[in-house]
This record gives structure tokens, sequence and C-alpha cells, in this order.
């Protein structure tokens, strides 16, 4: 279970002015949960998400994971809690010098496992994302959505518990969008992941969301199941 609690996160920006991006943001994630944060551009999504796996830091507020408060982590124990929550880019972020088999073996060669052991998990990773016919290729010989299923392989390598997905079809054809969700709803319901889906795209939270938080000018405006969400007046 990720718990935030009162966050606040402020930008300094140009010439003194503070930037509020984050304004007593309260939210609980439960495990299982494919969790909607949804809003216009700018309202603060994306930073509210980089706070779960603190590539951003509150300025204020707790970040609370599995009952143990993460917020101030750092080291050893904050590069293990990275580890354990993939992520998956509106631009898929892929290593353009790396082969599709090499994306995905890179988390498990920083774990130091063993070449043979990264390489099968690795190739099993990909089957299961219906790549196994691509491994030799190079990002730039993919599609967009073969892309993102290599980006989705490569944050399963480390096993986690939470996959955070920013914008993760934004770049994508509505076709390719749909195939691209559906994997993310068979990793939550075969592999039990909680998925956290940051969309501007109402059809997108609703295809696939148990659950949303709407976010506005860095305040949650709303927040429930995403039937109640989208029913009331
Ligand atoms: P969203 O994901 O909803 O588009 P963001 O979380 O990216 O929103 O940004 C929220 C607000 O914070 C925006 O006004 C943005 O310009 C600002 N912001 C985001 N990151 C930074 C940063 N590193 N420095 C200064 N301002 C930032
Ligand atoms: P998707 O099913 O992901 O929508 P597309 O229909 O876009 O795939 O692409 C069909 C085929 O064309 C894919 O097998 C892909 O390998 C190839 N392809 C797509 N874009 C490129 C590209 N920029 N360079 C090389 N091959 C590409």
């Amino acid at each position: 279970m990720i718990q935030l609690e009162h966050l606040n996160k402020t930008y300094d920006g140009a010439a003194g002015a503070a930037h509020h991006a984050l304004s007593d943001v309260s939210l609980t994630i439960e495990d299982g949960d494919v969790f909607g944060i949804i809003g216009a551009s700018g309202a603060g999504k994306s930073t509210l998400v980089r706070c779960i796996n603190l590539l951003e830091r509150p300025t204020a507020g707790r970040v609370v994971i599995d009952g143990a408060d993460v917020t101030n982590l750092k080291g050893k124990e904050l590069l293990r809690l990275r580890a354990s929550i993939g992520m998956i880019f509106q631009n898929f972020s892929l290593f353009q010098q790396r082969t599709v088999l090499g994306n995905v073996m890179f988390p498990l060669e920083l774990r130091r496992e063993k070449r043979d052991a990264a390489e099968r998990r690795a190739r099993e990773l990909l089957e299961l994302v219906e790549l196994g016919d691509k491994v030799d290729r190079y990002p730039s010989q993919l599609s967009g959505g073969q892309q993102q299923r290599v980006a989705i392989a490569r944050a399963l390598a480390n096993s986690p518990k939470v996959m955070l997905c920013d914008e993760a079809t934004s770049a994508l054809d509505t076709r390719t969008t749909v195939s691209i969700l559906d994997l993310l709803a068979d990793i939550n319901k075969e592999l039990g992941v909680t998925m956290v889906v940051i969309t501007h795209s109402l059809a997108v939270a609703k295809k696939i969301c148990n659950r949303i938080a709407v976010i506005d000018a860095g305040r949650i405006v709303e927040e429930g199941s995403t039937a109640d969400v989208f029913s009331s007046p």
C-alpha cells in the first residue's frame, strides 16, 4: 500500500518566485489497484507520481510504503526502493545503443546478476510482451508500440510490486494504445503488479483504472472508484 500524506512540492522559479506544484495532496493506493491520476498538462501529475519513487522529494508531507516512511530514504535503501518500482514514460526512454535484449538486461546487470540468468530472464520478459522475435533489433527499428513494450519488459525485470506509467500511451495511435493498455491490465491481473497510471485522457482512465484521482493546479479535486468519479454530476 502506498500512502501519500499531505504532500507539498514547491519549485523555486525564476527570480525567486516559488511555484506550488503540489498542495496538500493525500492519497492511498492499495495493492492491486490500477490507480489513475488524471488532469490537464501542468496540473502536477508527474510531480505527484515521481514523489512515490522519490525522483522528486516533497517539500513537506510523507510518503509511506507498506507502512514504512520512505520520505527521507538515502543511499542503498533509496536504490532498493527505486528498484522495487518500475517506471515507463511517454517517450519510452530506451537506450538507443543497446539492442532490445540489452535494454531489458540492463537492470539485471546493475544488480550484478550472472549473464546467463539475466539473459534467460530478459528473454522470458520479451516473450511475455510478445517481442520474442525482436531481441536483436535496436529501438529505432521498432514501432512506437513495440518500443513501449520493450520499456515495459525492462520495467518488469526487477519484479516490481508497483509500476508507474507516466503518459505511457500519449505518443501512440488509438489501436496501439489499446494493445498497451491491455498489456498493462494483464500485468496487473496476472502478476499482481499495482499500477499508477498518469494520463490526460479520460478514455484511457476509464478503460483500465479501478480508482481515479483528478488533480487540478496541484490539488486533488476528486477521488474515488472510476464508476463514481465518472457518474458524479
Ligand atoms: P503534469 O505532469 O500534470 O503535466 P508536472 O508535475 O510536470 O505536471 O508539473 C507541475 C508544475 O510544476 C508545472 O507548472 C511545471 O511547469 C512545474 N514544474 C515541474 N517540474 C519542475 C521543475 N523541475 N522546476 C520547476 N518547475 C517545475
Ligand atoms: P504496431 O503493431 O506497434 O502498431 P506498426 O504497425 O507501427 O506496429 O509497425 C509494423 C511493423 O513495421 C513492425 O513490425 C515494426 O517492426 C515495423 N516498423 C515500424 N516503424 C518502423 C521504423 N521506424 N523503422 C523500422 N521498422 C519499423
